[in-house]
């Protein structure tokens, strides 16, 4: 395994895999790697082959974070990585610093206007765009035939789907699923900054979006579904409702009825919910429900939420996405 600092480095490196055509996967990341992280670079193992490349980003994007304290605090452990990488196979790292990415007079961004618009683009203003530029100046170092980006990051996903599609680069985009703790908590760098305690009280988000993925599935109406989910959430002393939302599972946009849970199900449906915890750190919390009995959760960490909804300098925020996936297409839905 190589670990690289600069752009040149990068290239050079690269360049006899492009000239062979090998496959070139890439999987970026912003470092403090847990098991979500491994397992999506075991997969790019699998996927590149004996012959292929697995490249690793480390990098922690200073633009995607609208927040300087949760930029601050975000945590780093460079040499841990290392061994994640060399231990899943990794060929190369690539970890450059701020300075090395972006030109100081920087004065393009790449920006998704439609998918963003809504949940954790709403949340967090500019967030989409800073991981939208940061992941079109990697496609164009590493030009990968691959990439892989975990579903713990639904809307994530979809937007970088939009923007391989809409820019026309020519990777092909892979989703991982979520890998949890035994609790069911998601692995996210961002939980370390989480006590005990906190973690625990994050498993009632769990339990909320269940419960509305259940009633939705039986056709409870959309309204009586998030209340429902909304009073469970409550019942946690301190947590306060930042959105909750059932949305289209390809456009992100709030549906305001369950006419047909079946119809739906074809369309594509996900629930979203953020809550924020006063003294806490912010989380969010993805649930995704796949077809059948195989649930998942979403948890990461972060401040943003609560301060984009104007209240605290430290809270604890979580969104949950329950929905239900047909396996060809990869999109969850809810049926
Ligand atoms: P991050 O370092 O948080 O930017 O995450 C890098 C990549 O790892 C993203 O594509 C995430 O969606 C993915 N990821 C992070 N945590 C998990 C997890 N628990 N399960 C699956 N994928 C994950």
């Amino acid at each position: 395994m190589q670990t690289f600092s600069t752009k040149a480095q990068l290239k050079a490196a690269l360049l006899k895999h492009h000239r062979k055509h090998d496959h070139v996967v890439l999987v970026p990341t912003m470092g403090a790697l847990h098991d979500g992280h491994r397992a999506l670079l075991e997969q790019a193992r699998k996927l590149a082959g004996e012959d292929g490349v697995v490249v690793a980003s480390i990098f922690v994007n200073p633009i995607q974070f609208n927040n300087s304290s949760d930029l601050q605090t975000y945590p780093r452990t460079p040499e841990k990585d290392l061994e994640v990488c060399e231990g899943a196979g990794v060929d190369y790292v690539f970890s450059p610093s701020p300075e090395e990415m972006y030109s100081g007079e920087r004065s393009i961004t790449v920006e998704e206007s439609f998918l963003s618009a809504t949940l954790c683009g709403a949340s967090r203003p500019g967030h989409f765009s800073g991981v939208c530029t940061v992941l079109a100046k990697l496609f164009n170092l590493v030009q990968p035939t691959d990439a892989i980006f975990g579903k713990k990051d639904y809307q994530q996903l979809a937007i970088i789907r939009h923007m391989v599609r809409d820019l026309d680069f020519p990777v092909h985009i892979h989703g991982a699923e979520i890998v949890r703790h035994g609790n069911g908590l998601a692995y996210s760098s961002r939980n370390a900054r989480l006590t005990a305690e906190q973690k625990e009280q994050a498993v009632v988000i769990r339990k909320a979006m269940l419960q509305a993925r259940d009633e939705f599935r039986a056709g409870t109406d959309v309204r009586t579904v998030k209340e429902h989910a909304a009073a469970m959430i409550g019942a946690v002393p301190g947590t306060r409702i930042d959105y909750l939302e059932i949305v289209d599972a390809e456009t992100m946009q709030p549906l305001e009825e369950n006419r047909n849970p079946a119809l739906m199900a074809a369309a594509g449906t996900v629930i979203a919910l953020a809550v924020s915890i006063p003294g806490m750190s912010w989380a969010t919390d993805k649930i995704q429900a796949l077809t059948g009995s195989d649930l998942t959760l979403k948890v990461s960490t972060g401040q943003t939420v609560a301060l984009c909804a104007g209240a605290l300098a430290i809270a604890l925020a979580v969104i949950a996405l329950v929905s239900v996936s047909t396996a060809q297409r990869g999109i969850r839905r809810i049926e």
